[in-house]
């Protein structure tokens, strides 16, 4: 029997129509499709009639599938003749583990395809506006994780120092840790931010506000994870009111 092919899939950040033409064909085709779980369920619409849909959602803390065993389901899946689909949420090499797999993928020989998607670090953003880059604001965009595997591999200072846009990615829980490290390596206090939770969705929440005040800000607007933060000038074209500490005194 032939080896089937992975397609490994970015479903794009929540929207469906903002998953690619080609991740709709790459669905069409497979025989077997593993799903992360912030993937939108509306787009297992593209999925052909027959094909089997598996769930191998993966939320911090909460009871996931072991990588491993993904790993195994899609290879033993390919070396069986299958076409798998792989679908992630945004684009799948970006914070998403594709890395991992498609390292596990090759090495056991099986043909990976990737299907990029429209990552939610850029989609959340432009939703209010909020361009990652901009000539006379940004001179480049840092995509960075607030969720380390170690709690402190990432060098805010360095990042600070670097005056890119941040797009911070999983950083809800740490956000105090994360801004106690900016301020310290000299980042204004009043340098825009806004979070975006659930960006692209019909629930989708968010807000305005600066450095010091993202956390009182998100939490008196109820935003929690999922969520991007953006840190940085370009956040102040964000098209909503500007959060501030007077408006949560008055609620
Ligand atoms: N591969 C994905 C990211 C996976 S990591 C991508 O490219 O978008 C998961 C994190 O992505 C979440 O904790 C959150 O920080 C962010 N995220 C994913 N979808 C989101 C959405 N619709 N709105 C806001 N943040 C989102």
């Amino acid at each position: 029997m032939q080896t089937g092919k992975v397609y490994l899939i970015g479903a794009g950040p929540g929207d469906p129509e903002l998953m690619t033409l080609k991740a709709v064909r790459a669905l069409g085709e497979a025989d077997i499709v593993l799903v992360d779980d912030l993937v939108n369920r509306a787009v297992l619409a593209h999925v052909r009639p027959g094909a089997r849909i598996i769930e191998v959602g993966k939320r911090g803390g909460c009871q996931s599938t072991p990588q491993a065993f993904i790993h195994l389901q899609m290879i033993q899946a390919a070396h069986a003749g299958h076409c798998v689909a792989r679908l992630k949420g945004g684009d799948p090499f970006m914070f998403g583990r594709g890395g991992e797999e498609i390292e596990a993928l090759r090495a056991a020989g099986i043909a990976v395809e990737v299907v990029s998607g429209v990552t939610a670090g850029i989609a959340a953003p432009a939703t209010l506006g909020i361009p990652v880059t901009h000539r006379d604001w940004a001179p480049g965009v840092t995509f960075v994780t607030g969720h380390t595997r170690d709690g402190n591999s990432v060098n805010w200072a360095a990042l600070a120092a670097a005056r890119t846009t941040l797009v911070i990615y999983m950083g809800v829980k740490n956000l105090p840790e994360i801004v106690a490290q900016l301020l310290a390596a000299g980042m204004p206090a009043t340098t825009p931010a806004a979070a975006v939770q659930s960006g692209t969705l019909g629930m989708q929440r968010e807000v305005k506000a600066t450095l010091t005040t993202l956390q009182a800000a998100m939490h008196a607007a109820d935003i929690g994870s999922p969520a991007i933060l953006v840190i940085g000038a370009v956040a102040s074209l964000a098209a909503i009111d500007t959060f501030t500490e007077a408006a949560v005194k008055a609620a």
